[in-house]
């Protein structure tokens, strides 16, 4: 005698023989990736070793519906040689988010993103992606000293592949892994695509771009002219999956039946459906605080009212 589950009701069917079948959607983000695309199992996890999955993974078993955009993640650029998980002592700051006031370089020599498209609030937790596309996995960032002085703190912490030089030449025979000679011509052609007769303003998005180019930039594009140059190794760092359970308004995780799975809420990272193929900034704490505030609350409640009716039975 089997119980199955149909429509919300559980029944009693004999059958000889049965085809077990259990969702796998393995916990660990980098080997989520990898069932959603290539090369996911290579990029660097920037939280906790410890967040593997089990809880979706558990939730998944007991019948909750998955939802969200589950190829999608938040992912960002981040220190090329930083360890595989997040490091507590250096925190966030393996990341390297001044990206719109310089160039990107892979190891081909080439430009391949807009770093000026949009304020970096809105495109750090997607060029991360771009970043693992390259060859090699990893690109280097180019500033010159016009901008030094707007480069984040995590530009000046020790852990850093960085290098300096005084000339462009130097510079491109400096970055590890680069066709050198691409390098220099792509960052000359760059250079002379520059609309110089814009002002640049990185208070505003400014319409300072490049013409002309395969890969031109949007705002902020300032000539490499003014040494010394320096220039940072970066490869790709997730932050969290987009997919997840699904969760009513309620934080009630919702079954694959469409009905709340009685004393279970979620809330947080594991909740799918909030995100789809970007992240605007801040707002991941912002989630978590807000519907883990409603799952508490609920969950409480719940509690409650359940141990109140044990004991006016018990009574
Ligand atoms: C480096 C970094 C920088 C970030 N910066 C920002 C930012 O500036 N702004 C922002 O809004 N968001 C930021 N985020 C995202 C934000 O931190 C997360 O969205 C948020 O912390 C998620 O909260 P959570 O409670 O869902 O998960 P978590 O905070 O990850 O908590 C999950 C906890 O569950 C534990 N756990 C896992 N499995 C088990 C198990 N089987 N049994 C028991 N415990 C288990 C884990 O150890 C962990 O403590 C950043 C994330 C990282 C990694």
């Amino acid at each position: 005698m089997w119980v199955v589950k149909r429509a919300g009701k559980t029944t009693e069917v004999k059958a000889k023989a049965v085809v077990p079948r259990r969702r796998r959607f393995p916990g660990e983000p980098r080997v989520a990736h990898a069932l959603s695309g290539p090369l996911w199992e290579l990029a660097k996890v920037r939280g906790t070793r410890f967040n593997t999955g089990d809880a979706i993974g558990m939730a998944l078993d007991i019948g909750a519906a998955p939802v969200g955009n589950w190829s999608g993640c938040h992912a960002v650029a981040w220190e090329r040689n930083a360890p595989e998980f997040g490091d507590l002592a250096v925190g966030d700051q393996f990341q390297k988010h001044s990206y719109p006031w310089g160039i990107y370089i892979n190891a081909e020599g080439k430009r391949f993103v807009d770093e000026g498209a949009d304020f970096r609030n809105y495109t750090y937790a997607k060029y991360g992606r771009v970043i693992l596309s390259q060859p090699g996995q990893f690109a280097w960032q180019i500033f010159d000293a016009k901008v030094k002085g707007q480069l984040r703190d995590e530009y000046r912490i020790k852990q850093v592949t960085k290098v300096t030089a005084n000339t462009l030449e130097e510079l491109v025979k400096k970055l590890d892994d680069v066709n050198a000679d691409a390098a220099l011509k792509e960052i000359k052609a760059y250079n002379a695509a520059v609309r110089t007769d814009i002002p640049f303003n990185p208070n505003v998005k400014d319409g300072r771009c490049t013409t002309g180019l395969a890969v031109n930039k949007s705002n902020w594009a300032n000539t490499l002219d003014t040494p010394p140059f320096e220039a940072y190794a970066v490869t790709c760092g997730i932050t969290f999956t987009f997919g997840g359970l699904r969760i009513n308004t309620g934080a009630q995780v919702m079954s694959t039946d469409g009905e709340p799975i009685p004393g279970l809420y979620a809330a947080g990272e594991l909740v799918g459906g909030i995100f789809y193929f970007n992240y605007p900034g801040g707002t991941g704490l912002t989630n978590g605080s807000v519907f883990g505030r409603i799952a508490g609350t609920n969950a409480a409640k719940a509690a409650k009212s359940e141990s109140q009716s044990k004991r006016v039975a018990g009574t």
